[in-house]
């Protein structure tokens, strides 16, 4: 088979089946493909090619012996550093966990390997997830496949741009803010935020515990869907994991692609579409609100007025529990030391101050502003009271609508260094992200076509009720079979190819 690296995650699986294809080709394809291609778009922080062919070997023997194998078993996959990985090294993107070696795997990296999915690699990031652009990376930014001066989003810039580079096809992510939305909008890729509890935060390193999620990120909304159903489900160790049953999202998907949206109620949040945004944005927006009404949608307007105060309520809890989370890099458990001779009060500092980079130490100091006795009720207090508000939106859209939809991000991807040094620009790019962080709902980012103005990938968000992540599926399935139609495949067979970058 030719240009293996372009293949969905599907399409492996029927490959491997048919006996096209092994999962030591597979394997090998993304290793050539990251050999060739990272260089420039520094997706991976860290490639493990033994431990990635050891197990697509393995898989491949137990095939050809005929063992039953789970469905993705050969599928290699990328994970963001942010989930810690035994025996591989595991930074969050920041400088003070270099050298560090994690002793145990997450849940979701334990799943992926009882799934028999080879790891191919650890996937750059913001440090500790704060960002929306990579370039908050310890170790240098990711480039936009698109367009290599391009941010390819954040913080998860690395798994978005491992599925936008073709090296491999479907990717894990986490979601604070819209660490997986808004990657996956800037680089015309989808990425799926699950309900809050659907998907185990053991062995993931917290940024903000009560916003945290990890989810699947991939180039189609089947594939993410199958990737879903692998990671999600309950965890014992997780005190936040949800009990029920994994609602059925590759079935959805399947619905949604086979039987369109006849009756599906479709809310379009009002305080999400007009200024601020994009021309090209918006336009590709009302032209996909345009497809789902085709496909048999009722189409409304929706209000959700408390969405104004959402990323002021945000930037107060994200850095609050932040501050509290990192307070362990202390020089003495994880990682970096810098020894300056001193106490061990200087000792933590030095190393503190060498290992952070600096949206990370704004954050700590802003949250530990915002808990500090005599602040607490007018900051923390307050922006817990809007995320109340929040949710009693959200809790009214969805009596009167199915889903709602809103543009991802109010911008393509916009160049390396243009807003790393203005954190309150940084901030405005989570608009349409946070809001569903904030009430713990699920959340689908999907590539609805290029902006006209600058030939950029813009995306669309689906939000559904806490639980029924099913729905995102159905609904965005739908829509990409109408939008792959239209372009005669996915959006990224319009990509440039990337062949020949100097690396
Ligand atoms: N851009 C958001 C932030 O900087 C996203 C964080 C996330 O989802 N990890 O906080």
């Amino acid at each position: 088979m030719r240009n293996l690296n372009r293949l969905t995650a599907q399409a492996m699986v029927d490959a491997f089946s048919s006996g096209k294809m092994t999962s030591v080709q597979a394997t090998e394809a993304a290793l050539d493909r990251i050999a060739q291609v990272d260089g420039a778009v520094h997706a991976f922080l860290h490639v493990d090619a033994e431990g990635a062919l050891e197990a697509a070997e393995a898989v491949d023997k137990d095939r050809a012996a005929g063992k039953s194998l789970p469905l993705l078993a050969g599928v290699p996959v990328a994970v963001k550093d942010v989930l810690v990985t035994k025996g591989l090294p595991t930074t969050a993107g920041s400088r003070i966990l270099e050298g560090w070696m994690p002793p145990y795997d997450a849940t979701v990296v334990e799943r992926l390997k009882a799934a028999r999915m080879p790891i191919i690699g650890k996937t750059n990031m913001d440090e500790f997830a704060m960002g929306s652009s990579t370039e908050h990376s310890g170790y240098g930014p990711t480039h936009n496949p698109w367009d290599l001066d391009r941010i390819p989003g954040g913080s998860g810039g690395g798994s978005a741009a491992s599925l936008a580079a073709f090296e491999v096809p479907l990717a894990i992510g986490s979601d604070t803010g819209g660490s997986i939305r808004q990657p996956a909008a800037v680089t015309g890729t989808v990425g799926v935020k699950p309900t809050y509890g659907a998907v185990s935060r053991y062995g993931v390193i917290a940024l903000a515990s009560s916003l945290d999620q990890v989810g699947p990120c991939a180039r189609t909304v089947h594939d993410a869907a199958l990737l879903h159903e692998v990671i999600a489900g309950h965890d014992p160790r997780d005190a936040t994991s949800l009990p029920e049953a994994v609602p059925p999202v590759v079935t959805a998907a399947n619905r949604g692609r086979q039987d369109g949206l006849e009756g599906v109620r479709v809310g379009v949040i009002k305080e999400l579409t007009g200024e601020g945004f994009q021309s090209g944005v918006r336009q590709r927006f009302e032209e996909a609100i345009h497809q789902l009404s085709s496909l048999g949608a009722k189409v409304t307007e929706v209000s959700c007025p408390s969405f104004a105060y959402a990323l002021a309520a945000y930037y107060l809890i994200l850095p609050s529990e932040a501050s509290s989370n990192l307070a362990k890099y202390d020089s003495v458990r994880f990682g970096l030391r810098v020894d300056d001779g001193g106490t061990i009060e200087r000792v933590m500092g030095a190393t503190r101050a060498a290992g952070f980079g600096d949206e990370v130490k704004r954050r700590i100091i802003l949250g530990t502003y915002a808990l500090s006795a005599g602040y607490y009720d007018a900051y923390y207090g307050s922006a817990q009271k809007v995320r109340t508000l929040i949710q009693r939106d959200f809790g009214e859209a969805f009596g009167a609508v199915d889903v709602l939809v809103s543009p991802t991000c109010p911008t393509t991807a916009f160049r390396l260094g243009e807003q790393v040094d203005d954190p309150l620009t940084m901030y405005l790019n989570d608009i349409a992200t946070i809001p569903a962080n904030l009430a713990g709902i699920p959340g689908m980012s999907l590539p609805i076509g290029l902006a006209p103005e600058d030939g950029l990938p813009v995306g669309l968000q689906i939000l559904a009720p806490a639980r029924v992540d099913d729905r995102l599926y159905r609904v965005g399935a739908a829509l990409e079979g109408a939008l792959v139609d239209v372009w005669a495949g996915t959006l990224l067979t319009q990509a440039p190819p990337l062949e020949g970058v100097p690396v």
